[in-house]
């Protein structure tokens, strides 16, 4: 039997901008990702990356393409599913300063998901549980009627993973968990996340806008550009032998604490912003960009295809570049 919990196949979503002008915001990505693993999906701002961690639990509809959620197709699902779904599939958002309602408590603000789904017999038992919760995300329960304000972002962000975790999920969306905070907190809330899966059993897709962080908690990585994967491996390989361009140029933006191989080192840096792309496209989405685009680039688009074992990416000129041996 198959272990994976989530199947995204050719995931396509488009948003209109204006004048009947649709841009695309995922172009038929897939993956997939096994129970109790973390897939860290990296890309900058504005690669579509935010949208498929929303697509994925039903933040947004689908346009095309399928999301697997154990049997259940995400999109097509009865009322009753769609309601089970939001206890199984949870999301930590981005910005802890935002994402939680300053009017209430931190208790109430964690008791929602247990009201919602009816997950308590009597308000004692429903206070214990919010203590309980509390202290699994390093927090106590003297926090419970405290307002967001009183916290740190570090705190807030703990206050949200318990309020994910308040419904019991399976699978959990990272949307830039850490992004907004301080590098030392960042590790903090990585390990928290990582420690709360190994007692939980919890899948993540773990969204990132640079690889600095997601090496530690990701067993896979897939790199994103203009709502296209462009690379997917397993994470040592991602981190030792990126094959793509953009890959590497993420990869080279990512400092050290080295200051003498900072200096030394030759960067490819990724020059230029990422180009919105509005209407149809052709070629590879990352020829604007790339110092080693030739003519075949900027007329046919790339296909994500396996270059060595469980190792893929969309580039026509990957044997060329990085002198592997084509598979396929
Ligand atoms: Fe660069 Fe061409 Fe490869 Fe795209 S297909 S990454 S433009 S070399």
């Amino acid at each position: 039997m198959s272990n994976e919990l989530l199947v995204v196949r050719d995931l396509e979503k488009s948003f209109q901008v204006g004048r009947g002008v649709e841009f695309k915001a995922i172009d038929k990505v897939s993956f997939s990702i096994a129970r109790g693993k973390t897939l860290g999906l990296v890309g900058e701002s504005g690669c579509g990356k935010t949208t498929i961690g929303r697509t994925v639990v039903r933040l947004y509809q689908a346009d095309g393409g399928q999301v697997l959620f154990q049997d259940m197709d995400v999109h097509r699902v009865t009322r009753k599913q769609a309601h089970e779904l939001t206890k199984r599939m949870q999301m930590i958002f981005q910005d802890p300063y935002s994402s939680l309602n300053p009017r209430m408590t931190v208790g109430d603000i964690i008791g929602e998901g247990l009201d919602i789904h009816k997950l308590y017999n009597g308000r004692k038992a429903r206070n214990e549980r919010i203590y309980e919760l509390l202290e699994m995300v390093g927090l106590n329960r003297e926090h419970a009627g405290r307002f967001p304000h009183e916290f740190s972002g570090g705190q807030r962000q703990r206050v949200g993973i318990a309020r994910a975790l308040a419904v019991e999920p399976e699978f959990i969306v990272c949307d830039e968990a850490i992004s907004a905070l301080d590098v030392s907190i960042q590790a903090q809330i990585i390990n928290l996340l990582m420690d709360l899966q190994d007692e939980l059993g919890l899948t993540y897709l773990f969204i990132a806008h640079d690889l600095s962080m997601v090496r530690h908690i990701s067993d896979d990585i897939a790199v994103m550009y203009l709502g296209n994967l462009v690379e997917k491996a397993e994470t040592d390989t991602l981190y030792t032998k990126p094959l793509h361009p953009y890959t590497q140029g993420l990869l080279e933006a990512v400092p050290t604490p080295d200051p003498i191989y900072e200096k030394q080192r030759e960067k490819i840096l990724l020059t230029g912003d990422v180009k919105s792309f509005k209407g149809e496209r052709k070629g590879c989405v990352f020829a604007s960009r790339c110092k080693y685009a030739a003519d075949l680039c900027q007329e046919v688009k790339p296909e994500l295809r396996e270059i060595e074992p469980a190792h893929f990416a969309a580039c026509h000129r990957i044997e060329e570049l990085n002198g592997a041996s084509r598979r396929r």
